[in-house]
């Protein structure tokens, strides 16, 4: 068996200023190709780990033309979306192949095209008109009738944190490998609702997702191959941001239409309880700080600084949390963290012990959001100089390299602020741990993150509190400018919003 196995990640923010050139795929210059691709993620926890392994057991010849994930941020730029898709779209036409394994996220927006995915697998699928394709999905991939019609089984991840990329490609990857030995024949229904879940409420720890991707695993007990509720990304003004599902069956469309219907059915029902209600940032640092202190062994109180999540395509580099905490007199705290190239550099040059006052932050303009969010003048002492390279100890993309560019702690006495030069969400303690900061000897740590810190550090954390910074993944939809989405859409314009 002869297999093509490829990775083309980007969740795609189109408020976001952050550009997404190809040096953003990859965690060194680029993205990987070939025998370095299979090197980086044979024998991680991620959705091209699974695609390699299931290969591997099956003793499959296989090609790997690319392995692209970036970061969400602004829209890909045309000529990384061409590089991409063109080295697969090449390995796929020289021919020979029993399968294509696609680790895909499914909500890439290019500066030319609304679905990146559909109209990649659009063009795959002309190439390669017979050939059986997979497709494993983020939970908050944005559907496109493109993404389904041109691929012959797609499944999406269950949990949010994302700790079952593994499980989800292993899934679309075995009824793939069904499909080519005539085993089965899958059929898909997919469909959307008109609902933008916001994306504080999609955590499936929590009611509604909690019960809803239950139902969906449950769904495997009555004749569905797979069947996904992708709860979508809102962050995005294109026609089909928001929920959708898509059901996989062997050869019984009505029965994928139906459960796919009592999926979507379910959702709306719930629609009220994806609604996200902001607390004023002054009033949330205000009861934080009014928590007692943790207990001996016990974790930090988390103070989430979630409108700035990296991994939603914030900047980074918006202060407005970390300058409330600072003008409330919190102390004992970690901030992880600020992305500012600029004054990493400076710190690096004042050296270990020097004190130093630095203008952090506030950097990159945001023209897509009307609030701003200016730099912040702090003094203190260099702490930690680091290269900012660790590996995830997981449980989600367990053993994955990240790098977080050159970085440093600066302590201001109060507060240890760590300073970034690549973007890297808060999901692992090893960010935390790689520059000297214990979260255990911590009163508070400030996370930029929204729900995937929970994944290496919810354990931690011995109360959290959310706090409405600024950013670009702003949790107030009023603050966004919607143009293209689909119309009438829950709760921008329907009742009980
Ligand atoms: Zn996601």
């Amino acid at each position: 068996m002869r297999l093509l196995i490829a990775m083309m990640k980007h969740e795609t923010n189109t408020f976001s200023p952050v550009p997404t050139p190809l040096a953003r795929f990859g965690h060194g210059p680029g993205p990987l190709y070939g025998e370095a691709a299979v090197r980086a993620y044979r024998g991680t926890g991620t959705g091209l780990g699974a695609f390699l392994d299931l290969a591997a057991r099956e003793g499959a010849e296989i090609v790997v033309p690319i392995a692209a994930g970036a970061p969400p941020s602004g829209p890909v730029e045309d000529a990384a979306y061409a590089e991409i898709t063109d080295r697969i779209c090449d390995a796929v036409a020289k021919g020979g192949f029993d399968g294509i394994m696609l680790d895909l996220h499914g909500a890439m927006v290019t500066q030319s095209l609304e679905d990146g995915e559909g109209e990649f697998l659009k063009r795959l699928r002309a190439i390669a008109p017979e050939t059986p394709i997979a497709v494993s999905l983020d939970m908050h991939a944005n559907l496109y009738d493109a993404m389904i019609a041109n691929a012959t089984v797609v499944t999406g991840y269950r949990t949010y944190p994302h700790v079952d990329t593994y499980e989800t490609a292993k899934l679309a990857g075995e009824i793939l490998l069904r499909a080519i030995r005539g085993e089965v024949r899958p059929v898909m229904a997919w469909r959307n609702e008109p609902m933008l879940p916001h994306v504080m409420r999609q955590g499936t720890d929590d009611h509604p997702n909690k019960e809803l991707q239950h139902r969906c695993a449950a769904m495997s007990a009555e004749g569905a191959l797979a069947a996904s509720l992708f709860t979508g990304f809102p962050h995005a003004d294109i026609t089909n941001a928001g929920l959708s599902a898509v059901v996989v069956t062997d050869a019984d469309r009505k029965l994928a239409e139906e459960l796919r219907d009592e999926l979507l059915g379910r959702a709306w029902v719930e629609r009220e309880a994806f609604v996200y209600q902001l607390e004023p940032l002054q009033q949330s640092i205000a009861r934080a700080r009014a928590m007692p202190p943790p207990a001996p062994g016990e974790g930090p109180i988390v103070l989430l600084d979630h409108c700035d999540n990296c991994a939603s395509g914030g900047t980074m580099d918006t202060t407005a949390v970390l300058a409330e905490i600072l003008r409330q007199g919190l102390e004992n705290v970690a901030a992880f963290a600020i992305y500012d190239p600029q004054a990493v550099q400076q710190a690096i040059a004042a050296g270990i012990g020097a004190r130093v006052t630095l203008s952090i932050g506030g950097k990159i303009a945001m023209p897509a959001i009307p609030a701003e969010s200016p730099p912040l003048i702090v003094s203190g002492t260099v702490k930690t100089i680091s290269n900012g390279r660790y590996k995830n100890r997981g449980p989600m993309a367990r053993g994955v390299e990240m790098d977080m560019g050159a970085a440093v702690v600066l302590d201001t006495g109060a507060v240890d602020i760590a300073l970034i030069s690549r973007h890297v969400e808060p999901s692992d303690l090893n960010c935390l741990l790689a520059l000297g900061i214990d979260p255990m000897q911590k009163r508070y740590v400030m996370l930029k993150s929204r729900i995937h810190w929970r994944a290496g550090l919810g354990k931690l954390a011995s109360a959290v509190v959310e706090c409405a910074g600024v950013g670009v993944c702003t949790s107030d939809y009023d603050q966004l400018q919607f143009n293209r989405v689909r119309r009438p859409i829950y709760p921008l314009d329907l009742p009980n919003r």
